[in-house]
């Protein structure tokens, strides 16, 4: 579903991204994780083009990422993505974030977007503060309609980076649920996280990384147990 091919980017001296390569398909759940600054945010937003990368391709089902103007819209949209910060609209109450992109971007009746909103807003827990404005919710329920909105569009893809780093520890958990969820469900993600619980049980795959390169890719039982790398190694050792 989404393919990088020989990907590259720097940053000034900085080599961010190093001849990535990789293949996610439809349904996969894949779980990045490395040390800071190893290009994990980088490599999500240049699947959404939120970056521009300088040599490689980047396909989302068989097509190039669109450069500019509708296409890119959409191409958002079918990309969905959640970041540390929830990003909300701060002046639109709940439901109108759940509405406003079905409205704008997939031309979606406001009839319909406010039945879809709601309906979302009851999968993620939140149905009862969908008057409310983003700043009277906690993290965990900001984040949460973050992932409702993104959802709303109907994404072919979801992109979460770091979604729970930025959470009260008991909060966490209701976030990682949702997603787990969404996994069951057979949503294609890519998960930049810390939470290795999470890797553990909803990922297909572990893509470890360091230094702008993909140093390691495996299936999560395997990446744990038996870390090839000794990056990987070094770095689990931090971490677990
Ligand atoms: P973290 O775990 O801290 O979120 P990361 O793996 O997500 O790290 P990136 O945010 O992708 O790392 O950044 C990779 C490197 O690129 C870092 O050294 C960072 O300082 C640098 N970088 C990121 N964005 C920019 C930018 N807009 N301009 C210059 N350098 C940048
Ligand atoms: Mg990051």
């Amino acid at each position: 579903l989404v393919v990088l091919k020989n990907v590259n980017k720097h940053f000034g001296a900085l080599h961010v991204l190093q001849d990535i390569d990789l293949t996610i398909k439809r349904g996969e759940v894949v779980v990045v994780i490395g040390p800071s600054g190893s290009g994990k945010s980088t490599l999500c937003r240049a699947i959404n083009r939120l970056e521009t990368v300088e040599s490689g391709d980047i396909s989302i089902d068989g097509k190039p990422l669109p450069q500019e103007g509708k296409a890119l819209a959409r191409l958002r949209a079918d990309v969905g993505m959640v970041f540390q910060s929830f990003n909300l609209f701060a002046h639109k109450t709940v439901l109108e974030n759940v509405m406003l992109g079905q409205i704008k971007v997939r031309k979606t009746s406001k009839a319909e977007a406010e039945t879809k909103a709601r309906g979302l807003l009851d999968r993620v827990g939140v149905a009862t503060q969908a008057d409310k404005y983003p700043a009277q919710l906690s993290g965990g329920q900001q984040q949460r309609v973050a992932i409702a909105r993104a959802l709303a569009m109907d994404p072919k893809v979801m992109l979460f980076d770091e979604p729970t780093s930025a959470l009260d520890p008991e909060m966490i958990n209701e976030v990682l649920e949702v997603m787990q969820q969404l996994a069951r469900d057979g949503m294609t993600m890519v998960v930049v996280t810390h939470e290795m619980g999470f890797a553990r049980s909803a990922a297909n795959r572990v893509v470890f990384m360091a230094d702008g390169r993909i140093v390691e890719e495996a299936v999560p039982e395997q990446f744990f147990s038996n870390p090839r790398s000794d990056r990987a190694k070094d770095f689990l050792s931090k971490i677990l």
